[in-house]
């Protein structure tokens, strides 16, 4: 059973076969849907409650995207106005690999940890419908537990990496550190800021499934 949005065109798990709409984009199952026209318009009305909070999630997250482009964008601007032909080349190889290498971190940790439905399919063809799971309770409760392992990896390893193989050498040669400071504490502050965004995008996970699922708890047994 697939939603009949051709925009969407969700292939609907087991479970949710019952729904009287798609769980992601909102589009209503008319072969699911009650012919009785007080039921229709109960359902209608939490229809539109379910689309508005999708219009606003996609809203949130279109707005974090922007943001984490402009807070990358400072760092690699910030680092072209400390780019002087007086920088010796160790300090230009630095300087070049925090930006780089920082900017890639934040979209790899992006695209791993936030749900999204293209993640979803592409998951589902390999698991196919084990892929259920991962929208369960348990298994955004394990992801918060990859998150607290994420900090703890950034904070042991990652950024003490750097402190070591870059920092000393700064000092030792006696060059400024500012520059090369500043950006990891933007980094550090996006890297805070993109896990916050996921953990809020797992929450609404199970708020937009809850929707669907307590229709169908109200009404299950009414339908006509
Ligand atoms: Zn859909």
């Amino acid at each position: 059973m697939k939603c009949e949005n051709n925009e969407c065109r969700y292939a609907f798990f087991k479970k949710e076969e019952s729904y009287y709409w798609c769980p992601y984009c909102g589009e209503i199952v008319k072969d699911n849907f009650p012919k009785h026209q007080y039921l229709r318009e109960k359902i209608l009305d939490k229809n539109v409650e379910f689309r508005t909070f999708i219009k606003y999630r996609n809203r949130g997250l279109i707005i974090f995207l922007h943001f984490m482009v402009i807070i990358c964008g400072v760092a690699i601007f910030y680092r072209g106005m400390y780019l002087t032909p007086s920088e010796s080349s160790y300090q230009t190889h630095a300087g070049n690999m925090l930006v780089k290498y920082g900017f890639y971190y934040h979209i790899i940790i992006f695209i791993l940890c936030n749900p999204s439905l293209l993640k979803l399919k592409m998951i589902r063809a390999i698991i196919h419908n084990y892929a259920w799971y991962l929208n369960t309770t348990f298994a955004k409760m394990t992801k918060i537990l990859l998150y607290v392992l994420l900090i703890f990896v950034t904070n042991q390893y990652i950024i003490p990496y750097y402190s070591t193989h870059f920092f000393r050498k700064f000092k030792e040669l006696n060059m400024h550190m500012e520059p090369i400071d500043f950006t990891v504490q933007l980094y550090t502050f996006l890297f805070y800021m993109v896990l916050v965004f996921c953990f809020v995008s797992d929450i609404c996970e199970l708020y937009r499934k809850n929707l669907c699922k307590n229709v169908l708890k109200d009404w299950y047994y009414k339908k006509t």
